[in-house]
């Protein structure tokens, strides 16, 4: 049976350095990450709420920004500008998705680099692939590095795929895995690869970033690989109250047994994605007071 890696174990010790951290600089203020939640889609409440509650517990402050659905670019682009401008905040997040007569990347590549935790601005995605250190790497493919390195996955020299090649996720992963240091051969698939089978199962490490349930299956995953699912998918359940319950994009029942580590959903990727988005936090603030 595989090692099921625990991401919210992983998340609480990242959580913990970082708190033993900020209680060692001496600087005159804590750090400052200010959200913006445009409209009320009830998992962008979610996730910002979750956010919030972690930053606190660290010991950065936040500030929550929430905007009305209908609002137009200019009024939210008046306050990223004002945000950039304030130095007493650190960090700019901005909750997506966004109501649809916002355009996401114009809205994230006007939060200024140095203040894009997320990573998701032309400046940071340029800094990733010169592997350039100012990089704000996207928080969950950082937080997978970092399940890999902490679980002693080796990635030096050994078959990497990627399934998907969002902004965010795939793109992103396929360019960490590929970094000096790092070291893997990489293969991305999207909805367009054909012989995915074969690709697959080929891979030592496999990391599926798609959004739907199911899309690997046992018959796709070489003996001892190691499986990482991003994919978070609701599907219906009449054993939870909600009616509903979270799974991946991995078969884990069947996947599980042949992998050497995997990661479970909820409790794997998740967690970790939090979890870096407060270490970018933590390293915009030390940049900025050490200016
Ligand atoms: P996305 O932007 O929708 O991208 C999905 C990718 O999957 C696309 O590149 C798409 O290919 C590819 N794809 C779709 N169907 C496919 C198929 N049948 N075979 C192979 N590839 C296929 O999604 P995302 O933002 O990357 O997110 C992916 C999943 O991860 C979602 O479930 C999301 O909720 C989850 N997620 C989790 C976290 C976390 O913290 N755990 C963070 C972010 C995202 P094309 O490019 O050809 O369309």
């Amino acid at each position: 049976m595989s090692e099921i890696i625990d991401g919210n174990a992983v998340a609480k010790s990242i959580h913990q350095e970082l708190t033993a951290e900020l209680a060692s600089l001496k600087y005159d203020r804590p750090p400052c990450v200010a959200f913006i939640r445009v409209g009320e889609d009830p998992a962008s409440v979610s996730y910002v709420k979750k956010k919030e509650k972690v930053a606190g517990e660290i010991g950065i402050t936040s500030r929550l920004h929430i905007l009305p659905e209908s609002t137009p670019q200019d009024e939210l682009n008046a306050l990223i500008d004002s945000l950039n401008a304030d130095d007493s905040v650190d960090a700019v997040l901005i909750q997506a998705p966004l109501p649809k007569q916002l355009n996401e990347r114009d809205t994230f590549n006007r939060v200024r680099a140095d203040k894009d935790v997320d990573g998701f601005s032309n400046a940071n995605l340029g800094f990733l692939c010169q592997e350039d250190s100012r990089a704000f790497v996207a928080c969950t493919p950082a937080g997978i590095i970092e399940l890999l390195k902490r679980s002693n996955v080796e990635t030096k020299g050994k078959k990497a795929v990627v399934i998907g090649r969002s902004l965010i996720v795939g793109k992103p992963m396929a360019l960490l895995l590929m970094q000096k240091g790092m070291d893997a051969t990489v293969t991305v698939c999207h909805s367009r690869s054909e012989n995915m089978k074969e690709i697959c199962s080929q891979a030592d490490i496999l990391i599926v970033a798609v959004g739907r349930p199911n899309t690997v299956s046992a018959d796709m995953v070489k003996d001892g690989a190691c499986v990482i699912d991003v994919g978070i998918n609701r599907v219906p359940s009449s054993e939870t109250k909600s009616g509903y319950r979270l799974v991946g994009d991995v078969d884990f029942a069947n996947v599980a047994p042949k992998c050497s580590k995997i990661t479970p959903v909820p409790g794997g990727v998740g967690p970790m994605t939090v979890a870096m988005l407060m270490k970018n936090t933590v390293s915009a603030y030390k940049r900025h007071m050490a200016k």
